[in-house]
Formats: C-alpha cells, sequence, structure tokens
C-alpha cells in the first residue's frame, strides 16, 4: 500500500505537472487568439471607417420598390411617356350608382384606368369633369414641377417623357380631388395622403411571346386640400406629384427612410440620393410587368 501511496502522489504531482503545462499552452493559446481577434476587429473597424461613403451612409436602392408581383417599370420602347396634367379636373363627378359614392375612390383603385380609358374616349363625359373643390392656379403649376422633376434622369438615357396637352394621347394622367373617399363616400383623413396612383400592368414575358398589351392609363390623383380643408400648400402639392410620379415610373412601394421622397413621409419633398438610387437600379433590371 505504502508505496503505491507514494508513487500516488509523486505520479498525480508529475500529472499535474504535465497538465498545468497543457493548461498554460492553452491559456497562452486563447490569450493570443484573443490578441489576433483583437486586432482583426480593430482592422476591421479601421477598414469600415475608412470608406463610410460606400458601405454605410451613401446611396443605396430601397428594397420596397419591388411589387409582390415583382419588378415594375416601363419598356425604352414606350419612351417618350405622355403625361396629361388637367387643369384641376376631378374624377368625382363619376358616380358608381351602386355605391352612391365616386367610382375613383380608394376602395376601387384597381378600376381607375379603365375609368379614365372610358372618359377619354367619351368627349361628352370629359367635358362632363368639372374641377375639384379647393383648386387653385398655382396647384397645376406646382403638379407640372413635381411631375417634371424626374426629367433629371432623362440625360442618362433610360427614362424619357413629354407634357401633352392632348388627354387622347397620354399614358399617364394627373387628376385633382377635394380629398379621398372610401367606397362608402366617406372622407378619409388618415394621415397626410396626398395622392394616389393606379395602373393596370401586364406580364413583360407575355408581350415578348407575341401577345398585345391592352395598355390602360395610370392615373394618379392629387389632393387639393388639408386634412382643415385649407387649399394644399404648392410646396406640397409639388412634393405630392413627384411622389406620384415616381410610383408612376415604377417605384412601387414605400422607403422607410423618412427623408426620401418616395416615403409616406415625401422627406425633403425632392428626390432624394436614395430615390435616384433607386430609380437607376430599377430601370437596370428586366421588369417582370410594365405599366
Ligand atoms: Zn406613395
Amino acid at each position: 500500500m505504502l508505496p503505491v501511496a507514494i508513487k500516488t502522489p509523486y505520479q498525480t504531482r508529475k500529472n499535474s505537472k504535465v497538465g498545468s503545462f497543457f493548461i498554460r499552452l492553452t491559456w497562452l493559446y486563447l490569450a493570443l487568439m484573443l490578441v489576433q481577434f483583437a486586432t482583426s476587429a480593430a482592422l476591421a473597424q479601421r477598414r469600415t471607417a475608412g470608406k463610410p461613403q460606400t458601405q454605410s451612409s451613401g446611396p443605396r436602392p430601397y428594397p420596397e420598390f419591388r411589387s409582390r408581383f415583382g419588378v415594375i417599370r416601363w419598356l425604352s420602347d414606350q419612351m417618350p411617356l405622355k403625361v396629361f396634367v388637367s387643369r384641376g379636373l376631378s374624377l368625382d363627378s363619376i358616380m358608381d350608382p351602386q355605391l352612391g359614392a365616386p367610382v375613383a375612390n380608394v376602395d376601387n383603385l384597381a378600376a381607375w384606368p379603365n375609368l379614365v380609358a372610358q372618359i377619354v374616349e367619351n368627349p361628352q363625359q370629359w367635358n362632363s369633369l368639372g374641377v375639384a373643390e379647393g383648386y387653385v392656379d398655382g396647384h397645376y403649376q406646382a403638379a407640372l414641377e413635381g411631375v417634371s422633376a424626374w426629367k433629371a434622369f432623362e440625360p442618362e438615357g433610360f427614362l424619357s417623357y413629354q407634357i401633352t396637352n392632348d388627354p387622347q394621347e397620354a399614358d399617364i394622367y394627373v387628376f385633382f380631388t377635394k380629398q379621398f373617399v372610401n367606397k362608402l363616400g366617406m372622407a378619409l383623413f388618415a394621415n397626410d395622403i396626398r395622392g394616389y396612383t393606379s395602373k393596370t400592368n401586364f406580364p413583360y414575358k407575355a408581350i415578348l411571346a407575341g401577345g398585345q398589351a391592352a395598355f390602360k392609363p395610370v392615373v394618379i390623383v392629387l389632393r387639393t386640400t388639408e386634412a382643415r380643408g385649407a387649399s394644399m400648400p404648392l410646396g406640397k402639392m409639388k412634393a405630392a406629384a413627384t411622389h406620384e410620379f415616381g410610383h408612376a415610373l415604377g417605384i412601387e412601394g414605400h422607403s422607410t427612410n423618412a427623408a426620401d421622397l418616395m416615403s409616406v413621409y415625401y422627406g425633403r419633398g425632392v428626390i432624394s440620393p436614395n430615390d435616384a438610387a433607386t430609380l437607376r437600379y430599377l430601370y437596370r433590371l428586366q421588369p417582370d410587368l410594365i405599366p
């Protein structure tokens, strides 16, 4: 028993020495790893800090431009697009007899292009359109300036459009309303919605395969009054027109960055660097649908 008793502590001690050597090695290894990790982390940080313009804070396309049905944009064959901005005309006198509400109510957005196509073909109906309550002369100029803001991209070659005074030949129409109503004819006072855009889209593949697209007009309606009924300030009208025309060009959803024109907050009322990056990105993609 005794030799064993002696041997055991010795062996244990010897083992523990070997053991602690390995443990020390492990600690050293861990410490080295830590130093290495800290160094590479610091390097990575310095690398990111070196080019912040392109990595974190530079203009970037926002993914919300894509509709749930895919990419929607015009083809170069369709350009220059023709845009008719009405002098205050409202669609609200065209009533749905069953609903007792305007056909152009926001629960019926999908029907707006057909409605306008029908009115354009019927001169009597076109001439019956009245001017929206709350409309002032400055609203036309403001809407025109808003729509024209995207002309800044024309020199880049992927986009072109013209303002036309002939409603017969337009691809995109701008109308006005005192306020938006739902299918019950009830006014919508929710937040700050100053415009709606409705378009009918056609599968690009079907058109490539020789299919005939029955093109329908894209319809923008802008609001002439604010929540309290006062005339829409010209700056807000211009921002709304610019925003809605962004939708007409194919930016379907809303940027989550409040500083972007295509956010629900209209940003600063002008096309932001992110909006610009998004439009450029969109027009480099093959569309799934075309307006
Ligand atoms: Zn919008």
